[in-house]
């Protein structure tokens, strides 16, 4: 299997190691076609990003793209929910991005912050938590794709908040919205993967590269996909290794409002 692009990475902007022309350079280094800068949304209160700084990565990307005409670079964002009915922390501007990728994560300004922290910590060891953080978990999800129908990818579903893949992945295949294996955490699980692709979604790997040196680095991507079955032409930035065929973010039209 033969990785044509990394769609999530990040740098100095957020809580990464490098620049964006660094990471570009790894890209190229590594015969990726594609590379997309997704910097954590200003919603996530560690990492987050706000407007101005995010149209300064535009900018920046926008001067790459002249230096490096061999590699796609796209302006992506890794937005967090921050409300029970899916709005995201880039509402109002979402669509600036070439690629909307979606995300739960802690630290994040959520508006029900009692379920949001301890539920989706007891969750993990109480069944009960599980449960019932699962159930609204996955419902905030579904309000979050059906509210934004351009998102391109949801990343790395299942980490720290557990979510019910098959009725999230139905629909996630009837939009044309991706379900990531993430290298740096290792979701989605083979499990989940498999439900997901048998479903019909469209698969993504990523990195979630934090220094230039990890972009393009997907070996436990490929393995959890392997481990799933996953068929090849389901996942949008694999190809077999022989093959040299055109596959990056151009494809996916949909998730690109410029
Ligand atoms: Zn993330
Ligand atoms: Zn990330």
């Amino acid at each position: 299997m033969h990785i044509t692009a990394d769609y999530h990475t990040h740098t100095l902007f957020s809580h990464g190691k490098n620049t964006i022309e660094e990471n570009v350079q790894s890209a190229l280094a590594k015969g990726l076609k594609t590379v997309c800068i997704s910097e954590h949304a200003d919603g996530h209160r560690l990492y987050g990003v706000d407007k101005s700084r995010l149209l300064e990565i535009k900018q920046e990307i926008l001067r790459l793209r002249k230096k490096y005409p061999d590699i796609e670079i796209c302006f992506g964002v890794e937005a967090n929910i921050v409300k029970e009915d899916g709005t995201l922390d880039v509402d109002g501007y979402d669509d600036i991005f070439d690629l909307l990728l979606v995300g739960m994560h802690f630290f994040v300004r959520f508006d029900r912050c009692f379920y949001y922290y301890i539920g989706n910590i007891f969750s993990r060891y109480l069944g009960l938590f599980r449960k019932y953080c699962r159930r609204r978990n996955t419902s905030i999800l579904l309000n979050c794709i059906k509210k934004y129908p351009h998102i391109f990818a949801i990343t790395h579903p299942g980490e720290r908040f557990f979510v019910d893949i098959d009725p999230l992945s139905k629909e996630c295949a009837k939009r044309g919205i991706a379900l990531e294996i993430n290298a740096g955490h290792g979701f989605m699980h083979a499990q989940d993967a498999a439900v997901a692709a048998a479903n019909g979604a469209k698969i993504i790997l990523s990195s979630d590269a934090h220094c230039a040196e990890d972009v393009g680095n997907m070996d436990i991507c490929i393995e959890i996909a392997k481990k799933a079955n996953i068929p090849i032409t389901q996942i949008l930035n694999a190809e077999e290794s022989e093959s040299h065929g055109v596959n990056h973010c151009h494809g996916h039209e949909r998730s690109r409002k410029k």
